[in-house]
């Protein structure tokens, strides 16, 4: 009950926030840069805009679309600093976990209010969330062609599953655009790490049998107070994490908040702040 309120919240929300835009358009006034959160709140990720970017004294901070879900809304997220190690971390690739939204956009406001916090070694891609057409339109974990897009990667095992069930994988791997978006930023900026962002349970899962994942699952635990998980009955074929450790090799983990409405910043910010201004990993 408290999920449904929370949309009919967001969608009055939205048609309150499109009068306002079209008032504003009208009158010719130029709305001054929002939140990332408002803006997306505005547009429903369906207009398309220009990239933006901010320089600060080192710390570039790149608005972009990465590309556009099933239903076109966009997929947008952050690229921040020009350093080496490259940092990919994500939310709601499944459309009802949207504390993870919040999670990320909190850690993108904190980063736009202290830019010097991002290390000039590192290279971060931030999407808040992969899966719009599911965070807006669903109550469920599917994107809209009722697909569950964290089952949908390339792995080594991969499995159709469904079609029932909330668990279709799709036709084939890769078959979703949001999918194919991820797939494309690992191509094209070849991370060193990712991190997953997941509700509800409380706990941090590495990818398994992969000792560079389990390093950061365990840290990632030891900061945040998240139980480390790596029981083998959650080793799932097709996901975002156990495709990334395969095609790259490098440490992938979820992280599963406590719950799907609340962002879990105050539990998360250390591990986040450090593994953003440091070269711990
Ligand atoms: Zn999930």
């Amino acid at each position: 009950m408290q999920k449904h309120n929370s949309r009919f919240n967001k969608k009055s929300k939205k048609i309150i926030y499109f009068y306002i835009a079209v008032f504003a358009v009208a009158c010719g006034f130029v709305l001054s840069k929002q939140s990332f959160a408002s803006k997306n709140s505005i547009t429903n990720g369906l207009t398309s805009k220009e990239t933006t970017i901010t320089t600060t004294e080192a710390t570039k901070i790149e608005e972009k679309i990465f590309g556009y879900s099933e239903e076109g809304r966009a997929i947008e997220g952050y690229e921040i600093g020009n350093g080496e190690d490259v940092l990919f971390f994500f939310g709601s690739i499944h459309g009802n976990e949207m504390g993870t939204v919040d999670l990320l956009e909190t850690l993108i406001e904190k980063i736009k209010t202290e830019p010097s916090i991002v290390d000039s070694s590192k290279k971060l891609i931030i999407i808040p969330c992969v899966n719009p057409d599911g965070y807006y339109d669903r109550v469920d974990k599917l994107n809209a062609n009722e697909i569950n897009l964290n089952l949908n990667f390339a792995t080594s095992d991969w499995q159709q599953y469904g079609p029932d069930n909330g668990d279709y994988a799709g036709d084939e791997p890769f078959s979703e655009k949001e999918s194919q978006v991820i797939k494309e930023i690992v191509e094209t900026y070849n991370p060193d790490l990712m991190i997953s962002y997941h509700s509800s349970g409380f706990l941090v899962t590495p990818e398994y049998n992969h000792k560079p994942s389990s390093d950061l699952a365990l840290w990632y635990a030891e900061m945040t107070g998240y139980t480390y998980y790596d029981d083998e009955s959650w080793d799932y074929p097709g996901t975002a994490t156990k495709w990334f450790m395969e095609t790259t090799d490098n440490p992938a983990i979820t992280i599963e908040l406590t719950d799907n409405e609340n962002s879990d910043w105050n539990i998360n910010k250390d591990a986040l702040t450090e593994l953003i201004s440091t070269d711990i990993f």
